[in-house]
């Protein structure tokens, strides 16, 4: 068999859990399989070098960034590769550029635009492990790109799609997905299986132990995700195709994204195009806009809010900036939260969104703002109620049961 292992931050977190993460492929491969291994940064490190270049500046060159944060995935592929070739492991480790990971140009959030195989099934073919720094890959004009926090789930997936594995085994410090972040809800129940449809809503409304590129990625082309530990040898979570058993359950999991915040601009000038004009301003910035609510207009004028990443928000002050003759004031609020329940099955049943609002008013809890989908429904509240918010939804869906 053919199996891609991907070991999180957590799991090389340090240089003894590098040592245990090599004895762990060491296993893999003297049972026979060939082995290709992607990997992250220590954990923290991606943090540090981003901290680093905050220390010179607020909004630092994109294509610098890429320079800077590729480095640490490939500090681990090298010594994964020193650690089991001391046990007796023929190992390489590669770059991104090397294991022949091509992306477009759009440097810290850069696409796949395809795989050349070739590298890595001549090393797999010596009989070696190929050790792939995660996370990262070259654009047509051979500048270095990576892929965007979390990315290393996603180059693990391309990979396993690219040589027709058998399995992409994504590891991490949790044994799988559970119904909630079990550092949250310890009562959280681990599933079996998840459907793909399911594991991108939970992954993309923050649910962080897959990335949701990742989760779109396996389901376009059609590569099983396991997700395991690497610090157990329990069973772990199948993300396959939804069966008919799945449709069945009401409500799968809730999520929560501490890593929103939320934009408010004030007596806006209600006239035809003025939220074109600023959202193509915030797209063209690449901006993600998420949640978007414009108030009935009184006096002529409107106020408008809507959500972006935490992490987007210094660029979304400098584009809304542009626009100050058409508002009479702006506030941004990095104090709120994003939680959201989840479930294929809420496609056929009423009252799922009902709960949900009855659960929040019981708690005292405001909700800022509300979005629904077939398959979800997610509320902005006051951060401070995020993980009350979690644990009785948690309980009010009978999700610990
Ligand atoms: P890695 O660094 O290995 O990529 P991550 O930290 O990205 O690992 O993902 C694992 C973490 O995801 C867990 O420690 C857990 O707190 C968190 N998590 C959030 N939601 C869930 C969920 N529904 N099931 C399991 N883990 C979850
Ligand atoms: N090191 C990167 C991050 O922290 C990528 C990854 O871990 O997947 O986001
Ligand atoms: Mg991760």
């Amino acid at each position: 068999m053919l199996i891609v292992h991907k070991y999180g931050g957590t799991s090389v977190g340090t240089l003894e859990r590098i040592e245990s993460v090599a004895a762990r492929i060491a296993k893999a491969k003297r049972q026979g399989n060939d082995i290709v291994v992607v990997v992250s940064a220590m954990s923290g490190e991606t943090n540090k070098l981003i901290d680093y270049a905050m220390h010179f500046s607020k909004t630092p060159a994109k294509r610098e960034m890429d320079m800077l944060l590729s480095s640490g995935e490939r500090v681990t592929a090298a010594l994964l590769a020193i650690a089991l070739q001391e046990m007796g492991i023929d190992a390489i480790g590669m770059t991104g550029r090397q294991a022949g990971i091509k992306t477009d140009e759009h440097h810290t959030f850069a696409r796949i635009s395809s795989i050349d195989p070739t590298a890595m099934q001549s090393e797999l073919q010596k009989g070696r492990v190929v050790i792939v720094a995660g996370f990262q890959g070259i654009s047509e004009g051979g500048e270095v790109t990576t892929l965007g926090r979390g990315g290393s789930d996603l180059s693990a997936v391309a990979i396993a799609g690219a040589l027709n594995a058998d399995a992409c085994e994504i590891y991490s410090d949790v044994d799988g997905v559970y119904t909630t972040d079990p550092r949250i809800e310890p009562k959280a129940k681990k599933m079996d299986f998840i459907s793909y449809d399911e594991m991108l809503e939970l992954a993309s409304l923050g649910a962080k132990v897959l990335q949701s590129r990742s989760v779109e990625l396996a389901k376009k082309l059609g590569v099983k995700i396991v997700a395991k530990s690497s610090f157990s040898d329990a069973e772990g979570t199948i993300i396959a195709k939804e069966s008919e058993e799945m449709e069945e359950v009401l409500v799968s999991g809730i999520a929560l994204d501490q890593n929103q915040a939320r934009v408010t601009m004030r007596g806006v000038a209600d006239r035809p195009g003025i939220a074109a004009e600023i959202f193509t301003a915030l797209a063209d910035e690449q901006i993600n806009v998420d949640m978007i609510i414009q108030n009935a207009s009184s006096d002529g004028t409107t106020n408008l809010g809507f959500t972006v990443p935490a992490s987007e928000l210094e660029r979304a002050r400098k584009v809304i900036a542009q626009f100050e003759h058409d508002f009479k004031g702006v506030d941004f609020n990095q104090n709120i939260c994003k939680v959201s329940v989840v479930g294929v099955g809420m496609k056929s049943h009423s009252g799922v969104a009902a709960k949900a609002f009855t659960t929040m008013a019981k708690n005292n809890i405001n909700i800022e703002m509300i979005s629904t989908s077939e398959i979800k429904i997610s509320m902005v509240i006051d951060q401070k109620y995020g993980e009350l918010a979690v644990r009785t939804l948690h309980e009010a869906y009978e999700l610990d049961r």
